[in-house]
């Protein structure tokens, strides 16, 4: 087991957070810890996430529902309620396994173990090679498949390379010429109507026409827009 794993902590109570990054780190966990639903939402780059339910600013089911929108990271729910309603629930959320608190921590390091051996074979990291993530928006070149806030949206296979090239290098501008080379071919001599009818597209299907911008004479960049 690699002791470079990063272990995304969400715990609000900050004396169990204490006790337990101690024992995580001397495990070979990279322990990174938050306080919020907010904030666990938001995270990237976790290997494993341990999620507990009951957290100051969101449900912890919905957290939970969120974190899967975007990533296959593995999930261990803890929480303070032991009925089996809750531990039904939590699994068809998408969690890998459950705990019921007061946590000891040898079990517990067992079972993030066992979790991670479990799914070993899947991608996780959400922001490893085969995954661009841009604000709410969520592009998986393994699969192609592109999300918007959790939700799925169809792009055709043009589209996709588009906007595959535009957020490997998201803010920046990609010419004409590159965007040409690129997602057609070097000899492609079609209208470069082309190119705006595949961003319009996109901007269209992404609900906003701000994720691209046209930079007068030069080509385009990808920012998130304000306020999405
Ligand atoms: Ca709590």
């Amino acid at each position: 087991m690699s002791g470079n794993q990063r272990l995304l902590l969400v715990e609000d109570d900050d004396s169990i957070a204490r006790s337990l990054t101690g024992p995580l780190e001397s495990a070979g966990f990279r322990v990174e810890h938050v306080s919020t639903g907010a904030e666990a939402v938001s995270a990237r780059g976790a290997d494993v996430v341990l999620l507990d339910l009951g957290l100051p600013d969101m449900d912890g089911y919905d957290v939970c529902r969120a974190i899967r929108a975007h990533s296959d990271v593995p999930i261990i729910v803890v929480t303070a309620r032991s009925d089996e309603f809750d531990r039904v629930l939590g699994l068809e959320l998408g969690a890998d396994d459950y705990m019921v608190k007061p946590l000891g921590t040898r079990e517990l390091i067992a079972r993030i173990r066992a979790v991670l051996r479990r799914t070993g074979g899947r991608p996780t990291g959400v922001d490893g090679d085969d995954r661009l993530t841009v604000g709410p928006l969520s592009i998986d070149r393994r699969t192609h498949r592109i999300h918007l806030d959790g939700e799925e949206v169809p792009f055709t296979p043009k589209e996709f390379e588009l906007l595959v090239f535009l957020a490997e290098d998201a803010g920046a501008v990609r010419t004409r010429t590159d965007i040409v080379e690129h997602v057609w071919d070097a000899n492609w001599f079609g209208p470069t109507k082309t190119v705006d009818a595949h961003v319009a597209s996109i901007r269209r299907k992404l609900g906003s026409h701000s994720w691209i911008e046209s930079v007068r004479g030069v080509g385009f960049r990808l920012v998130e827009p304000s306020g999405s």
